[in-house]
């Protein structure tokens, strides 16, 4: 599990103070999809970053099954992260994209990591994706390729903003259940960023609303529903009033 602990992350750009988080704290349960969701500029990117490692924290403390990372490299974590921009690399075919991280950070041999990404195309049902390059792929078959990346390191955590976003809306509901349907099969504990409020409903088994910087409410859907601790959270979910 991932436990949060009064974390602040202040910008200073040019004079200005930005406190992009502003005093957090959230446990995240083991195999949990967590939905962090909230409107744009509320500081969703940059927790999911501090989590995995890619900012640096102001103040607080991030563990990880009680191990605390806050100061942890982000390959020392064992968190994957997804985003909307895939970021494949275009010149390598998807068996190389979903090799490469394995390659880079681990001393299998090329035979293990061909399996290992079989394997994984295998259950994800993209083996005929395997000699693709990202150019000659779409949309979906790109984010399930980025997603099979993710998975073939078999990590404790899953961290994904907006990974769906560039996605037609059709797709999106597709990709939504897939990815779903991944979650439980691999077990993977997840915080998934949206600014979506149906996206967030429908997806996690608890959602945690972000404003300003500031945690407003954690719980099901439906408690964030039925009993909004604010007007805020009433409002941006459209609880009945
Ligand atoms: P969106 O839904 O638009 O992606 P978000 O909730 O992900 O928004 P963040 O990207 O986390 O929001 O930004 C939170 C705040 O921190 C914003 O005011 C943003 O301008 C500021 N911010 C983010 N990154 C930086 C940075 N590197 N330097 C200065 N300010 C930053
Ligand atoms: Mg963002």
């Amino acid at each position: 599990r991932i436990e949060i602990e009064s974390l602040t992350k202040r910008f200073d750009s040019g004079g200005d103070r930005i406190i992009a988080v502003n005093d957090l704290n959230l446990t995240v349960r083991d195999g949990e999809f967590l939905v962090l969701v909230g409107p744009s500029g509320c500081g969703k990117s940059t927790t999911l970053r501090l989590i995995a490692g890619l900012e640096r924290v102001t103040e607080g403390t991030i563990r990880l099954d009680r191990t605390d990372v806050t100061d942890q490299k982000p390959k020392n974590r064992n968190m994957a992260m997804v985003f909307q921009n895939y970021a494949l690399y275009p010149h390598m075919t998807a068996r190389e994209n979903m090799g490469f991280g394995l390659k880079m950070t681990t001393d299998m041999s090329n035979e293990e990591i061909n399996e290992r990404v079989e394997e994984v195309a295998a259950m994800m049902g993209i083996e005929n994706l395997l000699g693709s390059k990202p150019g000659e792929m779409s949309g979906g078959q790109q984010q399930r390729v980025a997603l099979g990346r993710a998975i073939v390191r078999d990590p404790e955590v899953f961290l994904m903003d907006e990974p769906l976003s560039n996605l037609d809306a059709k797709l999106r509901s597709e990709m939504r259940t897939e990815l779903q349907n991944l979650q439980q099969d691999f077990d993977v504990t997840t915080i998934y960023v949206t600014h979506d409020q149906t996206e967030a409903m429908t997806m996690g088994d608890r959602i945690a609303i972000l404003n300003d910087g500031q945690l407003q409410q954690v719980g099901t859907p439906l408690e964030c529903y039925h009993e909004p601790a604010n007007r805020f959270v009433a409002s941006f979910i459209g609880s009945p009033s």
